[in-house]
Protein backbone atom coordinates (compact mmCIF):
# COMPACT_ATOMS: atom_id res chain seq x y z
CA UNK A 1 0.00 0.00 0.00
CA UNK A 2 1.05 3.50 -1.19
CA UNK A 3 1.02 6.77 1.66
CA UNK A 4 -0.07 9.70 0.80
CA UNK A 5 1.84 12.04 -1.31
CA UNK A 6 0.96 14.98 0.28
CA UNK A 7 2.76 17.86 -0.88
CA UNK A 8 1.75 16.82 -4.45
CA UNK A 9 -2.38 16.39 -3.11
CA UNK A 10 -2.09 19.92 -1.46
CA UNK A 11 -0.82 21.31 -4.73
CA UNK A 12 -4.03 19.94 -6.20
CA UNK A 13 -6.14 22.05 -3.97
CA UNK A 14 -5.49 25.85 -5.50
CA UNK A 15 -7.54 27.19 -2.40
CA UNK A 16 -5.33 25.42 0.49
CA UNK A 17 -2.11 27.38 -0.58
CA UNK A 18 -3.41 30.77 0.62
CA UNK A 19 -2.87 32.67 3.83
CA UNK A 20 -6.02 34.21 5.21
CA UNK A 21 -5.14 37.05 8.13
CA UNK A 22 -1.82 36.81 6.47
CA UNK A 23 -1.61 33.21 8.04
CA UNK A 24 -1.51 29.90 5.82
CA UNK A 25 -5.19 28.70 5.49
CA UNK A 26 -5.84 25.38 7.90
CA UNK A 27 -8.74 23.96 6.63
CA UNK A 28 -10.86 22.02 9.46
CA UNK A 29 -14.33 22.38 7.96
CA UNK A 30 -14.88 19.23 5.59
CA UNK A 31 -17.08 17.89 7.64
CA UNK A 32 -19.33 20.90 5.63
CA UNK A 33 -17.88 21.15 2.68
CA UNK A 34 -14.73 19.57 1.15
CA UNK A 35 -12.30 21.40 -1.29
CA UNK A 36 -11.99 21.09 -4.77
CA UNK A 37 -8.88 19.69 -6.88
CA UNK A 38 -7.89 21.21 -10.20
CA UNK A 39 -9.21 18.52 -12.13
CA UNK A 40 -12.74 19.35 -11.27
CA UNK A 41 -12.42 23.17 -10.92
CA UNK A 42 -11.21 22.73 -14.85
CA UNK A 43 -13.74 20.32 -16.21
CA UNK A 44 -16.65 23.04 -14.80
CA UNK A 45 -14.46 25.48 -16.26
CA UNK A 46 -13.99 24.00 -19.36
CA UNK A 47 -17.93 23.03 -20.28
CA UNK A 48 -18.91 26.73 -19.63
CA UNK A 49 -15.87 28.04 -21.73
CA UNK A 50 -16.72 25.01 -25.00
CA UNK A 51 -19.47 22.16 -24.09
CA UNK A 52 -22.40 23.86 -22.53
CA UNK A 53 -25.77 22.80 -23.60
CA UNK A 54 -28.82 21.55 -21.95
CA UNK A 55 -28.85 18.16 -22.07
CA UNK A 56 -31.60 15.10 -23.23
CA UNK A 57 -33.78 18.20 -25.65
CA UNK A 58 -31.96 18.50 -28.54
CA UNK A 59 -30.29 17.35 -31.56
CA UNK A 60 -28.08 19.55 -31.87
CA UNK A 61 -23.82 18.89 -31.53
CA UNK A 62 -23.14 20.75 -28.08
CA UNK A 63 -26.65 18.92 -26.65
CA UNK A 64 -25.29 15.57 -27.51
CA UNK A 65 -21.76 16.06 -26.29
CA UNK A 66 -23.60 17.25 -23.32
CA UNK A 67 -26.23 14.49 -22.91
CA UNK A 68 -23.20 11.64 -23.58
CA UNK A 69 -21.17 13.05 -21.09
CA UNK A 70 -24.21 13.56 -18.36
CA UNK A 71 -25.45 10.09 -19.02
CA UNK A 72 -21.07 8.67 -18.69
CA UNK A 73 -21.08 10.44 -15.50
CA UNK A 74 -24.05 8.57 -14.12
CA UNK A 75 -22.54 5.26 -15.64
CA UNK A 76 -19.84 6.30 -13.53
CA UNK A 77 -21.65 6.53 -10.27
CA UNK A 78 -22.98 3.20 -10.59
CA UNK A 79 -19.76 1.79 -11.71
CA UNK A 80 -18.19 3.92 -7.67
CA UNK A 81 -20.98 2.46 -5.71
CA UNK A 82 -21.39 -0.77 -7.38
CA UNK A 83 -25.15 -0.33 -8.37
CA UNK A 84 -26.66 -2.77 -10.94
CA UNK A 85 -28.31 -0.55 -12.94
CA UNK A 86 -27.57 3.27 -14.02
CA UNK A 87 -31.25 3.70 -14.15
CA UNK A 88 -30.92 3.08 -9.80
CA UNK A 89 -28.80 6.21 -10.13
CA UNK A 90 -31.21 9.50 -9.66
CA UNK A 91 -29.72 12.89 -9.65
CA UNK A 92 -30.92 14.65 -6.95
CA UNK A 93 -29.58 18.34 -5.55
CA UNK A 94 -27.75 16.98 -2.72
CA UNK A 95 -28.41 14.99 0.37
CA UNK A 96 -31.00 16.61 1.54
CA UNK A 97 -32.85 16.75 -1.37
CA UNK A 98 -32.62 12.86 -1.79
CA UNK A 99 -33.99 12.22 1.45
CA UNK A 100 -36.81 14.78 1.13
CA UNK A 101 -37.49 12.91 -2.48
CA UNK A 102 -37.48 8.84 -0.63
CA UNK A 103 -39.72 10.88 2.71
CA UNK A 104 -42.30 11.99 -0.16
CA UNK A 105 -41.82 9.58 -2.77
CA UNK A 106 -41.41 6.07 -0.63
CA UNK A 107 -44.37 8.17 1.98
CA UNK A 108 -46.74 8.27 -0.56
CA UNK A 109 -46.86 4.93 -1.73
CA UNK A 110 -46.14 3.20 1.47
CA UNK A 111 -46.82 4.91 4.49
CA UNK A 112 -50.18 5.04 6.24
CA UNK A 113 -52.01 5.98 9.83
CA UNK A 114 -50.31 4.16 12.71
CA UNK A 115 -47.30 3.21 10.42
CA UNK A 116 -43.87 3.51 12.48
CA UNK A 117 -40.39 4.68 10.84
CA UNK A 118 -37.21 4.20 12.42
CA UNK A 119 -34.15 6.22 12.68
CA UNK A 120 -31.55 7.16 15.22
CA UNK A 121 -30.58 9.70 18.22
CA UNK A 122 -27.57 10.86 15.77
CA UNK A 123 -29.20 11.76 13.10
CA UNK A 124 -28.51 14.93 11.24
CA UNK A 125 -31.45 17.20 10.82
CA UNK A 126 -32.14 16.50 7.22
CA UNK A 127 -32.90 12.80 8.49
CA UNK A 128 -35.30 13.96 10.77
CA UNK A 129 -37.35 16.73 9.64
CA UNK A 130 -38.77 15.17 6.29
CA UNK A 131 -40.09 12.26 8.28
CA UNK A 132 -41.59 14.43 10.31
CA UNK A 133 -43.55 16.41 7.92
CA UNK A 134 -44.76 13.01 6.44
CA UNK A 135 -45.31 11.73 9.68
CA UNK A 136 -47.82 15.17 10.08
CA UNK A 137 -49.01 14.17 6.50
CA UNK A 138 -50.05 10.51 7.29
CA UNK A 139 -50.10 10.35 11.06
CA UNK A 140 -47.24 8.02 11.12
CA UNK A 141 -44.64 8.18 14.19
CA UNK A 142 -40.74 8.10 14.41
CA UNK A 143 -39.04 5.73 16.70
CA UNK A 144 -35.51 6.52 17.61
CA UNK A 145 -32.35 3.93 18.29
CA UNK A 146 -30.57 5.92 21.17
CA UNK A 147 -26.41 5.71 21.44
CA UNK A 148 -24.73 5.33 24.15
CA UNK A 149 -21.93 7.77 25.80
CA UNK A 150 -19.25 6.39 23.28
CA UNK A 151 -21.37 7.30 20.35
CA UNK A 152 -22.67 3.78 19.75
CA UNK A 153 -26.01 2.98 18.42
CA UNK A 154 -27.64 0.52 21.34
CA UNK A 155 -28.17 -2.33 18.16
CA UNK A 156 -30.61 -4.29 21.04
CA UNK A 157 -32.79 -1.43 21.37
CA UNK A 158 -32.70 -0.93 17.75
CA UNK A 159 -33.64 -4.43 17.01
CA UNK A 160 -36.48 -3.81 19.97
CA UNK A 161 -37.93 -0.94 18.11
CA UNK A 162 -39.47 -2.99 15.15
CA UNK A 163 -43.19 -3.81 15.19
CA UNK A 164 -45.80 -4.80 12.46
CA UNK A 165 -45.59 -1.14 11.48
CA UNK A 166 -42.12 -0.32 10.43
CA UNK A 167 -42.19 0.24 6.93
CA UNK A 168 -38.62 2.06 6.62
CA UNK A 169 -35.13 2.43 8.64
CA UNK A 170 -33.51 5.67 8.20
CA UNK A 171 -29.67 5.86 9.17
CA UNK A 172 -26.72 7.54 9.34
CA UNK A 173 -23.83 5.53 7.66
CA UNK A 174 -21.38 7.84 9.70
CA UNK A 175 -22.45 10.58 11.96
CA UNK A 176 -21.35 14.24 10.72
CA UNK A 177 -20.89 14.96 15.18
CA UNK A 178 -19.90 11.95 16.52
CA UNK A 179 -17.92 10.49 13.88
CA UNK A 180 -19.19 7.13 14.42
CA UNK A 181 -19.02 4.76 11.34
CA UNK A 182 -22.10 2.61 11.97
CA UNK A 183 -22.48 -1.38 12.03
CA UNK A 184 -24.68 -0.86 8.68
CA UNK A 185 -24.58 -4.59 7.68
CA UNK A 186 -25.96 -5.19 11.09
CA UNK A 187 -28.72 -2.43 10.79
CA UNK A 188 -29.40 -3.92 7.14
CA UNK A 189 -30.07 -7.54 8.22
CA UNK A 190 -31.83 -6.70 11.06
CA UNK A 191 -34.46 -4.61 9.09
CA UNK A 192 -34.46 -7.07 5.96
CA UNK A 193 -35.46 -9.99 8.62
CA UNK A 194 -38.54 -7.79 9.33
CA UNK A 195 -38.99 -7.21 5.81
CA UNK A 196 -38.55 -3.48 6.21
CA UNK A 197 -36.53 -1.57 3.57
CA UNK A 198 -33.33 0.58 4.87
CA UNK A 199 -32.33 4.03 3.34
CA UNK A 200 -28.61 5.29 4.64
CA UNK A 201 -27.42 8.32 4.28
CA UNK A 202 -23.71 8.46 3.57
CA UNK A 203 -22.89 12.50 3.12
CA UNK A 204 -20.19 11.69 5.94
CA UNK A 205 -19.35 7.75 4.66
CA UNK A 206 -18.94 8.01 0.97
CA UNK A 207 -15.69 10.01 1.06
CA UNK A 208 -14.40 8.02 3.62
CA UNK A 209 -14.27 4.40 2.38
CA UNK A 210 -15.53 1.93 -0.54
CA UNK A 211 -19.54 1.13 -0.74
CA UNK A 212 -20.39 -1.18 -2.49
CA UNK A 213 -24.66 -1.10 -2.58
CA UNK A 214 -25.05 -4.56 -4.14
CA UNK A 215 -22.87 -6.36 -1.23
CA UNK A 216 -24.78 -4.40 1.21
CA UNK A 217 -27.79 -5.11 -0.05
CA UNK A 218 -29.34 -1.64 1.27
CA UNK A 219 -31.94 -0.58 -0.42
CA UNK A 220 -31.66 3.00 -0.68
CA UNK A 221 -28.67 4.93 -0.69
CA UNK A 222 -27.76 8.81 -0.52
CA UNK A 223 -24.86 11.91 -0.64
CA UNK A 224 -23.77 14.95 -2.09
CA UNK A 225 -21.12 15.40 -4.09
CA UNK A 226 -19.86 19.02 -2.62
CA UNK A 227 -18.76 16.74 0.47
CA UNK A 228 -16.65 13.87 -1.70
CA UNK A 229 -14.53 16.91 -3.58
CA UNK A 230 -17.36 17.57 -5.74
CA UNK A 231 -19.54 20.59 -6.75
CA UNK A 232 -21.98 21.73 -4.54
CA UNK A 233 -25.99 21.32 -5.96
CA UNK A 234 -25.94 17.78 -6.64
CA UNK A 235 -26.35 14.69 -4.84
CA UNK A 236 -27.26 11.23 -5.66
CA UNK A 237 -29.97 8.96 -4.85
CA UNK A 238 -29.22 5.43 -4.76
CA UNK A 239 -32.49 3.09 -4.80
CA UNK A 240 -33.43 -0.32 -5.89
CA UNK A 241 -35.22 -0.81 -9.05
CA UNK A 242 -38.19 -2.77 -7.27
CA UNK A 243 -38.80 0.52 -5.04
CA UNK A 244 -38.09 2.98 -7.61
CA UNK A 245 -40.52 1.27 -10.39
CA UNK A 246 -42.87 1.78 -7.96
CA UNK A 247 -42.65 4.71 -5.78
CA UNK A 248 -44.44 7.83 -7.52
CA UNK A 249 -43.11 11.03 -8.51
CA UNK A 250 -41.31 13.70 -6.68
CA UNK A 251 -41.59 16.82 -8.54
CA UNK A 252 -43.52 17.68 -11.87
CA UNK A 253 -41.86 19.35 -15.01
CA UNK A 254 -39.98 18.83 -18.19
CA UNK A 255 -37.58 15.62 -18.99
CA UNK A 256 -40.16 13.57 -16.32
CA UNK A 257 -42.86 12.66 -18.60
CA UNK A 258 -43.20 11.04 -21.56
CA UNK A 259 -46.32 12.70 -22.91
CA UNK A 260 -48.51 15.33 -21.57
CA UNK A 261 -52.26 16.31 -22.38
CA UNK A 262 -54.65 17.73 -20.04
CA UNK A 263 -56.61 14.41 -20.01
CA UNK A 264 -53.67 12.40 -19.46
CA UNK A 265 -49.64 12.49 -18.29
CA UNK A 266 -47.55 9.83 -18.40
CA UNK A 267 -44.14 9.61 -17.05
CA UNK A 268 -40.92 8.72 -18.28
CA UNK A 269 -39.56 5.89 -17.27
CA UNK A 270 -36.41 5.17 -14.45
CA UNK A 271 -34.63 7.67 -13.99
CA UNK A 272 -36.13 9.95 -15.64
CA UNK A 273 -39.31 9.70 -13.46
CA UNK A 274 -37.06 11.36 -10.65
CA UNK A 275 -35.57 14.22 -12.58
CA UNK A 276 -38.01 16.94 -13.23
CA UNK A 277 -36.62 20.02 -14.89
CA UNK A 278 -32.97 21.19 -16.76
CA UNK A 279 -30.89 18.62 -14.81
CA UNK A 280 -27.48 20.07 -13.13
CA UNK A 281 -25.36 18.32 -16.24
CA UNK A 282 -22.45 20.37 -14.74
CA UNK A 283 -23.04 19.17 -11.33
CA UNK A 284 -22.85 15.17 -12.77
CA UNK A 285 -19.63 15.32 -14.62
CA UNK A 286 -17.59 17.90 -12.10
CA UNK A 287 -18.50 14.92 -10.11
CA UNK A 288 -17.72 12.21 -12.26
CA UNK A 289 -14.19 14.63 -12.42
CA UNK A 290 -13.79 14.44 -8.41
CA UNK A 291 -14.58 10.34 -8.12
CA UNK A 292 -11.92 9.56 -10.73
CA UNK A 293 -9.10 12.32 -8.80
CA UNK A 294 -10.33 9.72 -5.78
CA UNK A 295 -9.63 6.86 -7.36
CA UNK A 296 -6.35 7.61 -8.33
CA UNK A 297 -5.30 8.38 -5.11
CA UNK A 298 -7.01 4.85 -3.96
CA UNK A 299 -9.97 5.13 -1.25
CA UNK A 300 -8.10 2.46 1.10
CA UNK A 301 -4.83 5.03 1.10
CA UNK A 302 -7.18 7.48 2.24
CA UNK A 303 -9.03 5.77 4.97
CA UNK A 304 -5.62 4.83 6.28
CA UNK A 305 -4.21 8.31 6.52
CA UNK A 306 -7.08 9.78 7.78
CA UNK A 307 -6.96 7.24 10.46
CA UNK A 308 -3.68 8.24 11.29
CA UNK A 309 -5.36 11.54 11.54
CA UNK A 310 -7.74 10.40 14.06
CA UNK A 311 -5.42 8.65 15.99
CA UNK A 312 -3.51 12.07 16.35
CA UNK A 313 -5.85 14.14 17.24
CA UNK A 314 -7.20 12.25 19.68
CA UNK A 315 -3.79 11.66 21.42
CA UNK A 316 -3.16 15.58 21.13
CA UNK A 317 -6.53 16.84 22.02
CA UNK A 318 -6.82 14.88 25.01
CA UNK A 319 -3.91 16.40 26.39
CA UNK A 320 -5.16 19.70 26.60
CA UNK A 321 -6.47 19.97 30.73
CA UNK A 322 -10.51 20.32 30.70
CA UNK A 323 -10.85 19.73 26.77
CA UNK A 324 -13.74 16.94 26.65
CA UNK A 325 -14.15 15.10 22.60
CA UNK A 326 -17.71 13.49 22.39
CA UNK A 327 -18.22 10.89 20.18
CA UNK A 328 -15.37 7.89 21.11
CA UNK A 329 -16.67 4.80 19.40
CA UNK A 330 -13.63 2.39 18.24
CA UNK A 331 -14.97 2.59 14.68
CA UNK A 332 -14.60 6.29 14.03
CA UNK A 333 -14.10 9.00 10.64
CA UNK A 334 -11.60 11.66 11.00
CA UNK A 335 -13.78 14.25 12.72
CA UNK A 336 -13.63 15.52 16.49
CA UNK A 337 -16.26 17.57 18.06
CA UNK A 338 -14.93 18.70 21.72
CA UNK A 339 -15.70 21.71 24.27
CA UNK A 340 -13.35 23.54 26.54
CA UNK A 341 -14.13 23.84 30.24
CA UNK A 342 -15.55 27.31 30.92
CA UNK A 343 -14.89 28.35 27.34
CA UNK A 344 -17.49 29.11 25.08
CA UNK A 345 -16.91 27.39 21.80
CA UNK A 346 -17.90 30.19 19.59
CA UNK A 347 -14.68 32.43 21.38
CA UNK A 348 -12.19 29.40 20.99
CA UNK A 349 -13.44 29.31 16.84
CA UNK A 350 -13.23 33.09 16.46
CA UNK A 351 -9.54 32.79 18.14
CA UNK A 352 -8.37 30.15 15.72
CA UNK A 353 -10.41 32.16 13.15
CA UNK A 354 -7.53 35.00 13.36
CA UNK A 355 -5.27 32.08 13.08
CA UNK A 356 -6.30 31.14 9.76
CA UNK A 357 -7.94 27.58 11.37
CA UNK A 358 -11.55 27.04 10.02
CA UNK A 359 -13.65 25.09 12.23
CA UNK A 360 -17.22 25.03 12.90
CA UNK A 361 -19.17 25.77 15.86
CA UNK A 362 -22.85 24.75 16.69
CA UNK A 363 -25.07 22.15 17.08
CA UNK A 364 -24.15 21.22 13.36
CA UNK A 365 -27.63 20.33 12.47
CA UNK A 366 -27.71 17.25 14.72
CA UNK A 367 -29.54 19.18 18.13
CA UNK A 368 -30.56 15.90 19.71
CA UNK A 369 -27.07 14.55 19.82
CA UNK A 370 -26.32 18.11 21.21
CA UNK A 371 -29.18 17.08 23.62
CA UNK A 372 -28.00 14.01 24.51
CA UNK A 373 -24.78 15.70 26.14
CA UNK A 374 -26.68 18.77 27.85
CA UNK A 375 -24.99 20.79 25.31
CA UNK A 376 -26.08 23.76 23.27
CA UNK A 377 -22.84 23.71 20.66
CA UNK A 378 -19.48 22.44 20.20
CA UNK A 379 -16.44 22.99 18.10
CA UNK A 380 -15.96 20.68 15.41
CA UNK A 381 -12.67 19.95 13.13
CA UNK A 382 -13.15 17.77 10.28
CA UNK A 383 -10.13 16.52 8.62
CA UNK A 384 -9.44 14.82 5.46
CA UNK A 385 -6.79 13.34 3.13
CA UNK A 386 -5.11 16.75 2.27
CA UNK A 387 -4.66 18.10 6.23
CA UNK A 388 -1.29 17.13 7.71
CA UNK A 389 -0.10 16.53 11.49
CA UNK A 390 1.30 20.25 11.86
CA UNK A 391 -2.23 21.07 10.93
CA UNK A 392 -3.16 19.05 14.22
CA UNK A 393 -0.73 20.42 15.92
CA UNK A 394 -1.77 24.14 15.14
CA UNK A 395 -4.80 23.58 15.68
CA UNK A 396 -3.52 22.56 19.39
CA UNK A 397 -1.64 25.54 20.29
CA UNK A 398 -4.65 27.95 18.97
CA UNK A 399 -6.95 26.09 21.34
CA UNK A 400 -4.37 26.17 24.29
CA UNK A 401 -3.77 30.11 23.48
CA UNK A 402 -7.67 30.70 23.37
CA UNK A 403 -7.58 29.18 26.92
CA UNK A 404 -4.90 31.64 28.10
CA UNK A 405 -6.83 34.47 26.97
CA UNK A 406 -10.75 33.48 28.11
CA UNK A 407 -10.51 31.57 30.81
N1 LIG B 1 -26.52 14.06 6.45
C1 LIG B 1 -25.34 14.23 7.05
C2 LIG B 1 -24.82 13.14 7.93
C3 LIG B 1 -24.62 15.41 6.86
O1 LIG B 1 -23.43 15.57 7.46
C4 LIG B 1 -25.16 16.42 6.01
C5 LIG B 1 -24.46 17.70 5.82
O2 LIG B 1 -23.68 18.13 6.63
C6 LIG B 1 -26.38 16.17 5.39
C7 LIG B 1 -27.03 15.00 5.63
C8 LIG B 1 -26.99 17.18 4.47
O3 LIG B 1 -26.20 17.32 3.31
P1 LIG B 1 -26.50 18.46 2.24
O4 LIG B 1 -26.54 19.74 3.02
O5 LIG B 1 -25.35 18.39 1.30
O6 LIG B 1 -27.81 18.16 1.62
Amino acid sequence: MVDIDLQKIREDFPILNQKVYNKPLVYFDNGATTQKPRAVIEKINEIHSLTNSSTHRGVHYLSGLMTEEYEASREKIRAFINAKDKSEIIYTSGTTASINLLAFSFGEKYISEGDEIIISEMEHHSNIVPWQLLCERKKASIKVTPFDENGDLLIDEYKNLFTEKTRIVSIAHTSNTLGTVNPIKEIIDIAHSHNVPVLLDGAQAIQHEKIDVQELDVDFYVFSAHKIYGPTGIGILYGKQKWLEEMPPWQGGGNMVKNVSFNKTTYNNLPYKFEAGTPNYVGAVGLTKALEYIENIGIENIRTYENKLLHYSTQELKKIEGLRIFGNSKNKISVQIFNIDSVHPYDTAMILDKLGIAVRTGSHCAQPVMDHFGIDSTIRASMVFYNSFEEIDMLVEGIKKAQLMLQ
